[in-house]
C-alpha cells in the first residue's frame, strides 16, 4: 500500500464510482482578523493519515465506503468569480447524485456551496456549528465576508438551525431577537434533533472548527474561549447518524496557528465520522 498524504486517507475510489466526493476550498480572502484558513485542507489530508480508518463508536470503516477526493478547487478572479466556481462545482457533484466533503478555506465558502444545494434541492435544513453567529449584514465593507455568511445563507434558505454560539455584536443578537432565529449557545440536544428530524428534510451541517474551546482547536483564526471539547462536538455530532445528510464543510482550520496538529487532527476526525454517517 502506498500513501499519498495530497489526499484524504483511503479515499481512492474513481470520481464515478464515489458515493462521496470530497474537495478543498483554498480560499480566505475575507478573513477579518488573521488569515491562514487557505491551508486548511491540506493539513486535515495530512493529519487523516495519522488516524484509525475505523470507528468503533460507529462501528464502520472508511473501507467499506466509496469515496474519492477531488483535492483543491482551482480558485481565480474576484471573489464574485470564485464563489460562481464553487456553487458550479457544487451543484455538478450534486448532480451526478453524491454527497459533498469539503474542506475550507474560511466560512465565507459555505454561501455559495449552500447557493449549489439550492439549485439541486428544493428544500433543506442548514446546520451550522460555530463559536459566531455570522449574522452580520456587512463587515469591513463587505457582504459577503466569513462574519455575514449565515446572514446570506438565510437568504437563500431560512431553516437554518445554530449551535455553539457564544459570540457577536448588537445588531446580530437584536436581528435572532427579532427574527426568532433557531440560534443556541449549546450544542445539538436529541430533542433539538427530533425538531430538526420532524421537518423531515435533507440536512447540510456546515461546522466551524472554532465552535470548539480554543484548548481544543487553537489553529484557527477567531477562536473564541468558552467553547466546547472534541468529544462534546463528537457526541452531539453522532446524534445527526439517522438524518439525510448531503453533506458537510469543515473551515476555518488554520494551521499556521496550529500547535502540534491538534486542530487539523480533530477536523480529519470529524470529516470521518461525518463521511462514516452520511
Ligand atoms: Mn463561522
Ligand atoms: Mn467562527
Amino acid at each position: 500500500m502506498f500513501i499519498d498524504l495530497s489526499t484524504y486517507m483511503l479515499a481512492d475510489s474513481t470520481y464515478s464510482n464515489a458515493d462521496i466526493v470530497i474537495f478543498s476550498i483554498p480560499y480566505d480572502g475575507t478573513t477579518s482578523f488573521k488569515p491562514g484558513a487557505r491551508d486548511g485542507g491540506k493539513s486535515i489530508r495530512e493529519a487523516s493519515w495519522g488516524l484509525e480508518s475505523y470507528s468503533p463508536i460507529l462501528d464502520k470503516d472508511l473501507t467499506e465506503i466509496n469515496f474519492c477526493d477531488l483535492k483543491d478547487l482551482d480558485i481565480y478572479g474576484s471573489q464574485k468569480d470564485i464563489f460562481n466556481m464553487i456553487e458550479n462545482e457544487v451543484k455538478r457533484i450534486l448532480k451526478d447524485n453524491k454527497k459533498i466533503c469539503i474542506f475550507g478555506g474560511e466560512h465565507s465558502i459555505t454561501y455559495p456551496i449552500v447557493k449549489g444545494i439550492k439549485e439541486e434541492y428544493d428544500d433543506f435544513v442548514v446546520v451550522q456549528f460555530d463559536a459566531h453567529a455570522d449574522l452580520r449584514d456587512e463587515y469591513l465593507g463587505n457582504k459577503f465576508s466569513h462574519a455575514c455568511v449565515m446572514r446570506r445563507v438565510r437568504e437563500i434558505n431560512n431553516k437554518v438551525f445554530q449551535f455553539g454560539i457564544r459570540s457577536g455584536d448588537k445588531e446580530e443578537w437584536e436581528f435572532i431577537k427579532k427574527n426568532n432565529i433557531y440560534l443556541k449557545s449549546t450544542l445539538p440536544s436529541k430533542e433539538d434533533i427530533e425538531y430538526i428530524k420532524e421537518l423531515n428534510l435533507p440536512v447540510y451541517l456546515t461546522v466551524d472548527i472554532d465552535v470548539l474551546d480554543p484548548a481544543y482547536a487553537p489553529g484557527t483564526g477567531t477562536p473564541e474561549p468558552g467553547g466546547y471539547s472534541s468529544r462534546e462536538l463528537f457526541n452531539s455530532l453522532y446524534l445527526f447518524k439517522d438524518l439525510d445528510i448531503i453533506g458537510f464543510d469543515i473551515v476555518e482550520v488554520a494551521p499556521i496557528y496550529d500547535i502540534a496538529n491538534i486542530t487539523a487532527i480533530t477536523a480529519a476526525k470529524i470529516a470521518r465520522e461525518l463521511l462514516l454517517i452520511l
